[in-house]
């Protein structure tokens, strides 16, 4: 690990402004994901500031009828939170199928939607990785790509998310609420919040140099069969091949969010008209356009059967 400096952040504000002060300086708060990557010497922040302190941890009631959840409540508390559970039960699954009870312990919300992709050329650091050292190529493409994208990548990068929380954060709207070094505030839907790759691959969020995400809101909950199904090469502590959030309604329409095939969460609210005429013709609206590799190619199929797998469960 190279040498870095550390503070503690006393405001939101002066967390932003400090980062804003000195190039490459990064927040810190459960370290699960950054920590790993500074081991590994993939990420080296010259300064960490830890904003642990920061008094983020609450899940609170909004004026509209949502939820307001701080940056720093841990994924095992939100997924535990008999609101969450009651009203917002996707989230709590996709959370559950997250990780594992120790790292979900320590991992907080903003952290789950920072996390960088498990793509495997990025973590080997004497292959070409356009994420992590821009220009230098992608040993992805050609290469070993079985877990990668399938839609939405470009030349530079076929990366995939890896966050169970964001797909199902797409599905329910969520927005992200960040503030800056002058205090000003930002609200973000989660459907702008992730970027796809284009020619930057590592420019991952929308977030400005220095922005802090202080809270993500819930809208006012959407009821229905509220279902994530996520499948993997093994029962537990494993990422998405693919995974399905959906939102089931009774008359039979439907909220679907895709995780595992693409850069963010992947959510085409159009095409979730073609729901209520199966899940072959809904994945084939939600997935136009897509270009698998070889070995990926499965995904596609993948996804249409665990759509319909879930249309089977909602339906009783
Ligand atoms: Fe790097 Fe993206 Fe290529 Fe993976 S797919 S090697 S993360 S540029």
């Amino acid at each position: 690990m190279k040498p870095f400096t550390y503070e503690r952040a006393a405001s939101p504000a002066a967390a932003a402004a400090a980062v804003a002060r000195m190039p490459g300086a990064k927040f810190i708060a459960g370290g699960t994901n950054l920590l790993d990557l500074m081991k590994l010497q993939i990420e080296t922040p010259p300064h960490l500031i830890d904003v642990n302190g920061l008094a983020l941890d609450r899940i609170e009631a909004t004026p509209e009828g949502g939820l307001r959840i701080g940056a720093l409540v841990r994924n095992t508390d939100l997924a535990a939170d008999p609101r969450i559970r009651r009203d917002y039960a996707l989230l709590s699954r996709a959370l559950l199928a997250g990780a594992s009870g120790q790292l979900r312990n320590k991992a907080t919300t903003a952290g789950n939607l920072l996390q960088r992709t498990r793509c495997p050329y990025f973590y080997d650091t004497n292959m070409a990785c356009n994420k992590r050292q821009p220009g230098s190529g992608c040993a992805a493409i050609g290469g070993y790509s079985r877990q990668l994208a399938v839609i939405g990548h470009s030349e530079a990068c076929i990366a995939t998310n890896p966050s169970d929380m964001a797909v199902a954060m797409r599905a329910l709207d969520a927005v992200v609420e960040t503030v800056d070094a002058e205090g000003a505030t930002r609200a973000i839907p989660i459907a702008e919040f992730h970027r796809l790759p284009g020619d930057t691959p590592q420019l991952e969020t929308a977030l400005r140099p220095g922005e802090l995400i202080t809270a993500v809101t819930l809208p006012p909950p959407v009821g229905g069969q509220q279902i994530y199904r996520k499948v993997r090469d093994r029962a537990s502590y494993a990422f998405a091949l693919v995974s399905v959030a959906a939102v089931v309604q009774p008359d039979g329409s439907a909220r679907v969010a895709l995780g595992g095939v693409a850069h963010k969460p992947w959510r085409v609210e159009a095409a979730e008209r073609e729901v209520p005429r199966g899940a072959k013709a809904a994945i084939d609206a939600i997935l136009d356009g897509a270009r698998p590799t070889t070995e990926n190619a499965f995904k596609v199929t993948l996804a249409a059967r665990t759509l319909h797998s879930v249309l089977l469960e909602a339906k009783g």
